[in-house]
């Protein structure tokens, strides 16, 4: 039996990226621990907090009946990561668990800059592998650079738009399958899946979004949830200090606060680096 971990940095980053993964693993007898790196909004959103974590929970007992035990939410606010004090907490966190499950296989998010959350968690998680000298086969996942459908065409018009009026100096982008790191055009891997498995996979996730929506007492939507089959990346060498690509892959308003957030994120980068090379030499001493 393979022990197997994902870290999601909100819940439903596990069933929108890795349901047919999951469900192939569990097919095989293999055990899934998933770890939820942010409760998916602020702690001020108390309810909505409530609502995500009631809605995977159900949602992941019903279609992969993993235990409930093997569900770890970590208590930080989303979009709060990249800050020094929270990720210095998360390396810890991780750390911690990293020892105890030993897992065979490692599941992260991708460094692509759709999201801090995502960018931060690839970071830490893999300082906490090299860290700890694991051998586990590492898959990343991207979320924000998956697929190309009607909203990336949408974006792309945006951006070719936005370039035109001279309102941004970044140069945008399209990319071809995934925007590439270096312009390294990566090894990607497809989970096999027939219709039959994208429908499951999309009633997953609707029936995520159904009970989320029910708990908050809004109307639910019921526009039906389009998405591949799960993509992979063989685990990638980064350089942190440089952004995934040359913008990010979203319109004018999210690519400037998220530009500002790349800066802490930075910061961030730099100080963790020096804390683990400290605590190398240290241990040398
Ligand atoms: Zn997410």
């Amino acid at each position: 039996m393979e022990n197997i971990i994902i870290f999601a940095p909100h819940p439903d980053d596990d069933i929108i990226n890795n349901s047919l993964m999951m469900k192939n693993e569990l097919k095989k007898g293999n055990n899934i621990t998933i770890v939820y790196t942010t409760q998916g909004a602020k702690n001020s959103e108390k309810r909505y907090i409530k609502a995500r974590r009631v809605a995977i929970k159900k949602t992941i007992k019903k279609y992969f009946k993993i235990p409930l035990k093997n569900l770890i939410f970590l208590k930080y606010e989303d979009t709060t990561l990249y800050k020094i004090e929270e990720a210095k907490k998360l390396f810890k966190d991780i750390n911690e668990i990293l020892k105890k499950i030993k897992p065979n296989k490692i599941f992260i998010p991708t460094y692509e800059g759709g999201h801090i959350d995502h960018d931060v968690t690839n970071f830490i998680v893999m300082k906490a592998i090299e860290k700890l000298k694991l051998k586990s086969e590492i898959f990343e996942y991207p979320t924000y650079n998956n697929y190309m459908n009607l909203k990336r065409f949408y974006l792309f018009f945006m951006r070719e738009f936005l370039k035109n009026l001279k309102l941004d100096n970044t140069k945008y982008q399209l990319p071809k399958e995934f925007i590439p790191y270096n312009n390294k055009k990566p090894k990607l891997i497809n989970i096999k899946s027939s219709k039959k498995d994208l429908e499951l996979k999309s009633e997953v996730i609707l029936n995520y979004h159904r009970l989320s929506e029910i708990f908050m007492k809004r109307d639910v939507k019921l526009n039906k949830t389009e998405r591949g089959t799960d993509l992979y990346i063989k685990k990638r060498e980064y350089n942190y200090n440089k952004p995934p690509h040359s913008s990010f892959p979203v319109p004018l308003g999210i690519v400037l606060a998220n530009k500002v957030k790349f800066k802490e994120f930075k910061n961030m980068v730099k100080y963790m680096e020096k804390e683990i090379e400290n605590e190398r030499d240290d241990k040398k001493i």
